[in-house]
């Protein structure tokens, strides 16, 4: 699939009127910036789109004939004409409707939204696609990151599928199944022999001084414009239906936040009529979030220590986006324990047919916790979103599952 190429002029087909800081409300104009430059790390930017523009061409009608892919919202993607996307599907994920496992988690209506079916089998690939597409149109053939995880191997994914070089900066601690997806991709892997921080900012030096595109997810703004499109994707699935919570695991904040800014976008254009609410899910091992959401104060850095690897995130780097998020909608915060997370991940694949790793099934364990405190109320109505395959991390998933029974090859030693 192909963009039209550029007509005449202006670019007709891209939206966005500018980056802006959500510290000092600063607006830049849209361009290779990673964040404020008079803020620093700490001044994440916000892409901003014309909306009255863009509402006459992305409409209902209009999307009836689109490919069913984060693609059929560019009007909402900080995305300019003139190279090919990656031939990967992304997105439009599938969405559940699930009686069994919403009785036994004791609420009205339960749906599950799978993006562990996602082309390396995580939410990130929405983030990724954006980031390749970026990295291409500034002119980068080589892009980079620092993760252990998802990320990472997304980006080489991605990377593989549009042609682009990757670097991925892991720590010495890595898994072993991660970094073999990352070979398999082709990407280039270098084992930093230190801590994940370290390796972020190698990462960051080594983007500057060879010319890399940098795609560390909590600060570029554009990633964040990627996943957004399962908020997008929630809002057209469910139309005049959409339940009553929205809910999403956190680590750095990128997700929900993103999330976030879709649903209210798709009610600024008249998809949706209201706007849900957000329960966002932390591990108890890794809640910095929660705390300055309770607290209101700034946040301060945690240690980490759980099941869930892909949500332990101990310094986030969007917090104030993601809690924006969820208190404009009126939403929430939870945490969860591993022993609740475990258990979640049984429910969701016996009653519900869904293998997620662990941070993919905090939302169930969160949703199932906030309804036994009555934060949900039983009459209500919600979506999980499923962020990453249990396939990623067996491990974990080993702990969850219980064992085989083994067996002579004779029908007599089966006994039930
Ligand atoms: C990255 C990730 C999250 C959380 O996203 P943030 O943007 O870090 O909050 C949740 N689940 C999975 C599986 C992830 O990979």
């Amino acid at each position: 699939m192909h963009y039209p190429k550029k007509t005449m002029g202006s670019d007709p087909h891209n939206f966005v009127v500018g980056l802006r800081c959500i510290l000092c409300g600063r607006e830049f104009s849209n361009g290779n910036l990673l964040t404020c430059t008079s803020c620093g790390e700490q001044g994440i930017l916000d892409v901003e789109y014309d909306y009255a523009r863009l509402a006459h061409s992305l409409t209902k009608s209009a999307l009836d004939s689109r490919d069913r892919d984060i693609w059929r919202y560019r009007e909402l993607l900080p995305i300019s004409p003139g190279h090919s996307l990656p031939h990967l599907h992304i997105g439009w994920t599938p969405i559940y409707d699930l009686p069994r496992l919403a009785q036994a988690i004791g609420i009205a209506k339960l749906y599950l939204k799978d993006d562990g079916r996602n082309p390396t089998n995580s939410f990130k690939d929405r983030a990724s696609a954006v980031g390749v597409m970026k990295a291409l149109e500034f002119g980068f053939d080589t892009i980079a990151c620092a993760s252990t995880g998802n990320a990472a191997s997304s980006l080489a994914g991605l990377s593989a599928a549009a042609g682009l070089k990757s670097y991925i900066f892991v720590p010495q601690r890595a898994p072993e199944p991660k970094v073999t997806q990352l070979l398999i991709f082709g990407a280039t892997v270098l084992r930093v022999q230190g801590t994940y921080e370290q390796a972020f900012d190698l990462c960051k030096q080594a983007c500057d001084k060879f010319g890399w595109y940098n795609r560390n997810s909590g600060t570029n703004p554009f990633l964040v414009e990627g996943k957004k499109t399962a908020g997008l994707e929630i809002a057209e699935q469910f139309g005049t239906n959409i339940p009553d919570w929205v809910v999403v695991s956190v680590g750095d904040g990128c997700t929900i936040g993103g999330i976030g800014k879709g649903l209210q976008e798709m009610k600024r254009l008249g998809f949706i009529e209201r706007m849900p609410r957000l329960l966002g899910v932390q591990a108890e091992g890794a809640m910095p979030m929660l705390e300055a959401f309770k607290s209101a104060k700034d946040l301060i850095p945690s240690d980490t220590n759980t099941i869930a690897d892909s949500i332990a995130v101990g310094t986030p780097r969007n917090w104030r986006r993601a809690i924006q998020q969820i208190k404009s909608s009126c939403g929430d915060m939870i945490a969860v324990s591993d022993e609740e997370i475990l258990d979640a991940m049984r429910l969701t694949a016996r009653l519900g047919g869904v293998f997620g790793e662990p941070a993919g099934i905090a939302g169930v364990a969160g949703l199932r916790k906030a309804i036994a405190q009555g934060i949900v109320k039983k009459s209500e109505s919600a979506v999980v979103v499923i962020t990453g395959n249990g396939l990623k991390d067996i491990a974990s998933a080993k702990q969850a599952a219980g064992k085989a029974i083994d067996v002579e090859p004779d029908l007599a030693s089966l006994s039930f």
